[in-house]
């Protein structure tokens, strides 16, 4: 352990909402630990359908009011860049929270949550001054004289409650601010339950940048907080980032009420190596797709298929480096590993591991219990060489599982890469143009990486295909998420 632990900074612990930090109705709390510990580290308000109802009528009245609404484009560009600036300043400290909120190394807190967070930031303040409708003459019979053109408006979407999970909070919570922001809506944030703290701590950033009153809410709580925000008949739109489970139900309400959603859900995303691949780098990328995160990543490379000719080297390999890596708190500079999230969810991680022994997977590395203090898996590597149909290469698991199959030509991989109910992500990794090629139109998923994989940009759309989602962000398409488009028909 580094002897200088890193300042996390001010705690927030009620949530904000208008401008004002405010306790829930009957200041009910609930604690939030950190996982490398299991101790208490923050007691945070939990809105209820109350407090969820002060927070929405807050953006709709945000919404209309002049010092928002009357902001020319470039005015939302510099605050938003204002915000970018704060929380680059902030940085370190930003860094240090989510290490301890969220167990993460500080080296991926610091380029993916603050640094990735403070690149949306910049690249969606672009758009503020970008977006755009168009102009076309319509055919419509006139009159002698009288002509018809056609115009559209591209306006906000309006009221938007933003539901975020625990894997990457604050980089995801700015995934969807930053556009709903460019785009002239107003936005109530809805953070998991286990990871609030930067949540709020950038809503107090915001208000320093000049965000204006009840522009940006962060409602604080647990999934029946996610509901009432969900239920509310004054959202205009909700966007979703979790598991399939919730956000089946989250679709099904918005469609009974007619409100907009975008849903970006669970993944079971194949790794593909062909057999032109050098071993080392082989086991370099599988082990990099998987053990990202602590393999809380939505796009995580948890199904490992192999070329025949490499499936027992790589396999072997990925084994050791495995068992070579140390786990630690994210603060701990020597850990190459963080811990699970939550008592829970470490919980379910070694059930799956459990069901997967169970059904004839071979567990090369990992597998054991920890029973020290923290939340820990070690990384586990899963062979399974007659590719039996096993829990694991079917479910989400969500952490440091890896289970690898082999295969005997390209088609059969893409075949066994497509055989998922979700289509997240998916990665090939070959020199050969033609093998890419086929992999690139042949994979099912929202983004194919070819030698890469888990990578994101802002520019970049994002999202899934089948079980794994409606809907993208990032790029241009994040900015036709919040805005809405208006027809205007004019004769002259
Ligand atoms: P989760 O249980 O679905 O929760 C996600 C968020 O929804 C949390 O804020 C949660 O609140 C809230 N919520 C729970 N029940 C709700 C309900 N009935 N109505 C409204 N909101 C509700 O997911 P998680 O365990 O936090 O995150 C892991 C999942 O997220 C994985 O499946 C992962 O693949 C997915 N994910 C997807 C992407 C992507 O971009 N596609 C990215 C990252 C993660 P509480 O937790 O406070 O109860
Ligand atoms: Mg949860």
């Amino acid at each position: 352990m580094s002897t200088k632990q890193p300042d996390p900074g001010p705690l927030h612990e009620d949530m904000w909402i208008d401008g004002t930090w405010c306790r829930a109705a009957g200041d009910q709390r609930f604690a939030v630990f950190n996982p490398a510990t299991g101790e208490p580290i923050a007691n945070v308000s939990r809105g209820g359908s109350e407090d969820v109802d002060r927070a929405v009528r807050a953006a709709r009245a945000a919404l209309g009011k002049a010092d928002w609404r009357g902001l020319t484009p470039y005015q939302r560009e510099r605050l938003l860049h204002r915000l970018a600036d704060l929380v680059e300043a902030d940085g370190e400290r930003l860094a240090a929270l989510e290490s301890l909120n969220q167990g993460k190394l500080l080296k991926w807190s610091r380029a993916i949550e603050v640094g990735g967070g403070v690149q949306w930031l910049r690249y969606m303040a672009g758009w503020a001054t970008r977006i755009q409708g168009s102009t076309f003459d319509l055919s419509v019979p006139a009159p002698a004289g009288v002509r018809f053109r056609g115009t559209t408006l591209r306006e906000p979407v309006g009221v938007v409650g933003a539901i975020v999970p625990w894997n990457f909070p604050l980089a995801m919570a700015i995934w969807k601010i930053a556009p709903a922001l460019a785009c002239g809506c107003t936005v109530v944030l809805k953070p998991a339950e286990e990871t609030p703290l930067t949540a709020l701590r950038l809503a107090h950033l915001a208000r320093e940048a000049g965000i204006p009153d009840g522009v940006l809410n962060v409602v604080t709580g647990d999934g029946a907080t996610g509901a009432a925000l969900v239920r509310h008949p004054d959202v205009d739109k909700i966007t979703f980032t979790g598991s399939t489970e919730v956000g089946r139900e989250i679709g099904a309400q918005c469609g009974r009420d007619i409100r907009r959603v975008a849903l970006e859900l669970g993944g079971k995303s194949p790794v593909v190596i062909m057999e032109d691949m050098d071993v080392n780098a082989a086991v370099e990328a599988a082990a990099g797709a998987i053990f990202f995160n602590h393999g809380q990543v939505c796009t995580a490379g948890s199904r490992l298929y192999v070329a025949r000719s490499l499936y027992q080297p790589v396999v072997e390999g990925l084994a050791a480096l495995a068992e070579g890596l140390s786990l630690g708190a994210g603060l701990d500079d020597s850990a190459d590993m963080g811990p699970m999230v939550s008592a829970g969810h470490r919980d379910r991680v070694r059930e799956l591991i459990d069901t997967g022994r169970e059904e004839g997977g071979e567990v090369l590395a990992g597998g054991e219990r920890y029973d020290g203090k923290g939340y820990y898996v070690r990384p586990t590597v899963v062979a399974n060489p007659h590719n039996k149909p096993l829990t694991l290469v079917e479910k989400e698991v969500f952490g440091p599982v890896v289970v690898a199959m082999p295969f005997e030509d390209l088609d059969q991989a893409i075949d066994q890469a497509n055989d998922s109910i979700y289509g997240l992500g998916a990665s090939i990794w070959t020199r050969r143009l033609d093998y890419a090629q086929r992999a690139v139109e042949g994979f099912r998923a929202g983004t194919v990486w070819v030698n890469a994989h888990n990578l994101v940009d802002p520019a970049m759309p994002f999202g899934g295909v089948k079980s794994s989602g409606i809907g993208r962000e990032h790029g241009e398409a994040a900015i036709e998420a919040y805005t809405e488009l208006k027809s205007v028909c004019m004769g002259f």
